[in-house]
């Protein structure tokens, strides 16, 4: 697509001047195809439109927050008229105590619930609920899995010093053995082993979790008196109505929640069990907006939305099917194409492409034909999307894959991605 002097590219030149580097967080990595748009104008349903007017099927799903589909009217008014009646005011109005209510109703382990505005702002109360119930340092994590942009869990080093990641154990996910090691080794100072609702890491096959290192999960926190921690910002409601590791018969003690418990209006949420209920209230936690109304509008009504639709047996289903008429292209293409993860959260990389080059090629070949697919990401499916629109991204799959086997051959390395061939992944 030429976008020589598209309005895109117009912005990405104003925003040099503005804006650090152009671009901050997810999208300013740069990491994405050139062709990609930086800069949108609209969301409508299961579409997004670029500033050129280009509307694209949107496989991200604003990296999560749209569940129902762009400007969902129901969820919409109920936060447009809450802004009629006040938003952000000197306290909360009675819409936190229903919100709290409602979650504590569909998630089995919760018994509290503590509002913010980001997932990072849950997973570090979480942090600091755990070392307050414990009194104790040490964290165990799995290496590579996201937990937000705090300095104790940003992926990349600037700006943080080493004490920032003081007290931190990493393990490998869905090894035992690792899981057992860490804790061996944060001995008597164990806070809490942090995990991710299965291996959702970038650049890598998505892992489904292994019940066994759940269960051990919780064994081993129960024998230490660690809380256990799901973090559930990402995956939470497009795995199951409750946390997504009650499908494994794992109960956490505390969960994190954001991204699409209020359709993309601002609101997270930290729930916990009775255990971490006074560490809870004793830890100082808040900010300017966290009482706003008119996200808890919003949330409680999409998650009147998630109890009483079938909006999750749909992205299920239309995940199946995406999964299956893309297995079948590729492998009628010649390609190996693996699709892991759920299929509502799908993440695809070609085999043999160590710099992504071939995955680069595919994403661009798609967006050109109206579907925005994610070269290394997980993506999204969302209960806007149709099974005319799977079967429109499976046309542009068809063609993609051929224009790929076109170009397969003189594909230049994808540069910016070095790294990954570098070993750093
Ligand atoms: C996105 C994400 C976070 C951080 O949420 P923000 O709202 O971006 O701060 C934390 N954990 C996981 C698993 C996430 O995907």
């Amino acid at each position: 697509m030429s976008r020589a002097n598209s309005r895109d590219r117009q912005l990405r030149e104003r925003a040099e001047a503005v804006i650090p580097g152009g671009m901050f967080g997810h999208q300013s990595v740069g990491l994405l195809p050139d062709d990609y748009p930086q800069f949108f104008a609209h969301g409508d349903g299961a579409h997004i439109t670029d500033v050129d007017g280009n509307r694209y099927l949107d496989f991200m799903c604003a990296y999560g927050p749209n569940l129902f589909g762009y400007g969902h009217p129901d969820i919409d008014a109920a936060f447009v008229r809450q802004l009629g009646q006040g938003d952000t005011l000197t306290g909360p109005t009675a819409l936190m105590v229903e919100l709290a209510e409602a979650l504590t109703a569909m998630v089995t382990h919760a018994d509290w619930a503590i509002f913010c505005k980001n997932g990072t702002d849950a997973t570090t109360m979480a942090l600091s609920a755990a070392r307050a119930h414990t009194r104790r340092k040490k964290v165990i994590r799995a290496k590579g899995a996201y937990h937000g942009a705090a300095p104790w869990c940003v992926p990349r080093p600037a700006g943080t010093i080493d004490t920032d990641r003081a007290n931190q154990i990493f393990c490998d996910y869905n090894d035992v053995a690792s899981l057992e090691a860490a804790v061996a080794e944060a001995g008597d100072d164990l806070a809490a082993i942090f995990a991710a609702p299965f291996k959702h890491d970038a650049f890598i096959d998505q892992a489904d979790p292994d019940p066994a290192y759940a269960k051990r999960a919780r064994e081993l926190c129960d024998q230490t008196g660690a809380l256990l921690v799901v973090d559930d910002v990402r995956a939470g409601f497009r795995l199951v109505r409750d946390c997504s590791w009650s499908r494994l018969g794992v109960q956490p003690d505390l969960s994190s929640w954001g991204k699409c418990i209020a359709n993309g209006h601002p609101i997270s949420v930290l729930l916990g069990s009775n255990k971490a209920r006074k560490a809870a209230a004793a830890i100082y936690v808040t900010g300017s907006f966290w009482y706003q109304a008119a996200p808890m509008a919003a949330g409680l009504e999409t998650l009147r939305l998630i109890r009483e639709t079938d909006y999750l047996e749909r992205i299920t289903t239309l995940g199946e099917r995406l999964r299956a008429g893309l297995t079948e292209r590729a492998g009628a293409a010649g390609f190996g194409f693996r699709q892991t993860g759920p299929g509502t959260m799908p993440l695809f990389l070609f085999d043999d492409d160590p710099d992504l080059r071939k995955g680069f090629c595919f994403a661009s070949e798609m967006l050109e034909r109206g579907v925005y697919v994610h070269p290394w990401h997980n993506m999204f499916l969302c209960a806007a999307m149709t099974e005319a629109d799977i079967d429109g991204a499976l046309d542009a799959a068809e063609a993609s894959f051929g224009a790929l086997k076109t170009q397969v051959r003189d594909l230049a390395p994808v540069e910016k991605l070095a790294f990954l061939s570098a070993g750093a992944r």
